[in-house]
């Protein structure tokens, strides 16, 4: 199956690359996430930005309070999960088929790595086509990653060091693990 793919990916490049934005959006991002990231671009049919990574609680209960989000169990407040938009001429679009071509690059790049990525575009109760995340199943941690297990830690430490640490993360924990594959954003 690996081989298979890396016949078809070999020699392939998009063109594309990460902005210095989408790199510096992977900070905090668990490491083998950013690196199947920085893979895709160069695998995708479309080009796209890095729109969130790693979130703080503070944000992520304001996604909730907004409706945005009805979990405060994201995967991004550890780390492991990143939303990718389509980038087309200078802006982002938000055409469905854009995001199937995204995640075909995100398995592509997953499937070389030996990695399972979930994309939210497969979820059932809420299809949530930018948002790209590692399973639970594999990666269980809900507090925030390690610091040796993610990307770039160092240059965000001003931006999210602290506050992924409080009290909501931790509360996480003890929440119901069921229905997993409903939480959203
Ligand atoms: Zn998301």
């Amino acid at each position: 199956m690996h081989e298979q793919i890396q016949t078809l990916v070999n020699g392939y490049n998009s063109g594309f690359a990460l902005s210095p934005r989408s790199l510096e959006r992977l900070g905090g991002v668990h490491k083998g996430l950013a690196a199947i990231v920085r893979r895709a671009i160069l695998l995708s049919a479309v080009d796209f930005t890095v729109l969130e990574g790693r979130r703080t609680s503070a944000r992520q209960k304001l996604l909730v309070e907004q409706g945005a989000s009805n979990t405060m169990n994201s995967r991004h407040l550890s780390g492991h999960a990143v939303d990718l938009g389509a980038w087309i001429g200078g802006a982002v679009r938000w055409d469905w088929p854009l995001y199937e071509k995204i995640n075909h690059a995100m398995q592509l790049a997953a499937a070389e790595a030996g990695v399972h990525v979930e994309w939210g575009g497969d979820w059932k109760s809420f299809r949530d086509g930018p948002h790209f995340q590692l399973p639970w199943a594999d990666y269980p941690l809900l507090r925030q990653a390690q610091d040796e297990e993610v990307w770039g830690v160092e240059a965000q430490d001003e931006v999210w060091g602290e506050e992924v640490q409080d009290e909501d993360v931790r509360n996480g924990e003890a929440q119901d693990l069921e229905n997993q594959n409903d939480r959203v954003v």
